[in-house]
């Protein structure tokens, strides 16, 4: 297919072209064929007027749990801080099935691409009872969506009785992970450029994965060259478990197994010094910035405009601790939020906008092809629709709109040349379905 957008009121590439008014863009098969102020000439299958919308490239979602759109805003937990939280909400993950894992990773999908990711990564952490196929299954769930999916297969070893978190019913035995780790890489992991799909390792975090299992899985990802990923210095019970386990803050803890690394992106870094910063510059590892879960579980403000010279990104987390996939209120509320802690002047709606575009593809290694508008880059992009009330009288400068303003949804949006949101509605026709198998998944879980 080959596509014309034309008279694009503002255009954001994110790239060295900048910004322009009144351009057009055009696509052919998965990628971005031309950017310029002319509108070029050819036979196109379909020609877009834009002239009432701004287009950017779409977002890029850099720590999830998808599954968790299942159980958000449980009564039980609505009130907790982390391992409260987790400790409550073990006991009804513990029941997610392959339907479930499905029409979760669906449902969740379908409100990210709303709000303008075209690609996400994900950590599923939780297979009861040897059901490793809800990786599989959620792989299924986004890809009927049709986002570019960069899940990582994550794990859990050290249950309470090792002095771990998780109820043995969660946690799996290090050789059933590692073998795992090596199937779904060698059925999934796509090396090629424009892939739709790539994976990733992630033992969950320092208090549910043993220190034998965070080195073989660095080892594997070295062997089999994917990337690495896991929670880091969430909350300051984390601290203390790091200090009184290790010897260690989580920082420290990653230096001496290795895990400061290229390789690496961390979520969360809410408790870190300056000191840990440097660390982390040094060894180029990338950051999730989950400002939403933060807040909701109280878990304190990362520094992120300390993080001069990392690749920071941002991620909406698991929607039992935002309780949306939204991106757009993870843009908003990474520039609130810093700004509460540090000014005013502290940080841009553009700098905002870097991390949910530029910053996330950095951070996914994946910035040769996505994250940024430019001429051989995948056709991943988003339009919001100008004329809509929550931009009324706040034009000025529309970029910062998206942020400052309230943007609620994208008008339009494309991914790897495929259009997935139009007219404000999703492509696929059976969202009503998701979500009403969702409702039905999710009250028999949580009522039993
Ligand atoms: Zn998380």
């Amino acid at each position: 297919m080959k596509y014309l957008f034309k008279n694009i009121a503002y255009l954001a590439t994110f790239d060295e072209m900048g910004e322009m008014e009144n351009a057009s863009l055009s696509v052919e098969d998965n990628r971005i064929s031309y950017i310029g102020e002319e509108t070029p000439n050819g036979d196109f299958d379909r020609i877009i007027d834009c002239s009432n919308k701004i287009m950017l490239p779409g977002f890029v979602n850099t720590h999830h749990h998808l599954y968790q759109s299942l159980t958000r805003n449980v009564k039980s937990v609505q009130n907790a801080k982390l391992f409260d939280w987790l400790v409550n909400l073990y006991e009804i993950w513990k029941n997610l099935d392959e339907e479930g894992a499905y029409v979760s990773a669906a449902v969740a999908s379908a409100e990210m691409a709303l709000s303008g990711v075209t690609t996400t990564s994900d950590m599923l952490y939780l297979y009861p009872n040897g059901k490793n196929s809800l990786f599989d299954e959620e792989i299924r769930g986004v890809a009927h969506v049709g986002l570019r999916f960069h899940p990582t297969r994550g794990s859990m070893s050290m249950s309470k009785k090792d002095g771990g978190l998780p109820p043995d019913s969660v946690v799996q035995s290090e050789d059933e992970i590692l073998s795992e780790y090596e199937r779904v890489i060698s059925k999934y992991h796509d090396r090629s450029k424009y892939a739709m799909v790539k994976v990733a390792l992630a033992p969950c975090s320092p208090f549910s994965v043993t220190e034998s299992l965070m080195e073989k899985t660095l080892e594997l990802a070295e062997k089999r060259d994917v990337l690495l990923h896991t929670h880091l210095a969430e909350t300051k019970d984390e601290e203390d478990f790091c200090l009184e386990k290790f010897g260690l803050r989580p920082v420290d803890y990653m230096e001496r197994i290795g895990w400061l690394n290229p390789r690496v992106w961390f979520a969360h870094l809410v408790h870190i010094n300056d000191m840990d910063i440097e660390k982390l510059r040094k060894n180029d590892v990338g950051v999730s910035h989950c400002p939403s879960s933060n807040m909701r579980l109280g878990s304190g403000i990362a520094p992120i405009v300390r993080m001069k010279g990392l690749r920071v990104s941002l991620g909406v987390d698991g929607s039992a601790s935002n309780d949306t996939s939204n991106m757009i209120l993870e843009i908003r509320n990474a520039l609130l939020l810093q700004r509460v802690k540090y000014g005013a002047s502290a940080i841009t709606p553009r700098e905002a906008l870097n991390f949910a575009t530029v910053g996330g593809a950095k951070v996914l290694r994946m910035n040769d092809y996505i994250g940024t508008l430019k001429v051989g880059k995948a056709a991943d992009l988003i339009m919001f629709d100008l004329n809509k009330i929550g931009f009324a009288g706040g034009l000025d400068d529309p970029v910062s709109a998206i942020v400052m303003c309230d943007a609620k949804q994208v008008d339009f949006s494309m991914i790897n040349g495929n259009v997935i949101v139009e007219n404000e509605k999703l492509t696929v026709n059976d969202v009503a379905q998701l979500v009403e198998t969702q409702n039905r998944i999710s009250k028999k879980l949580i009522r039993g």
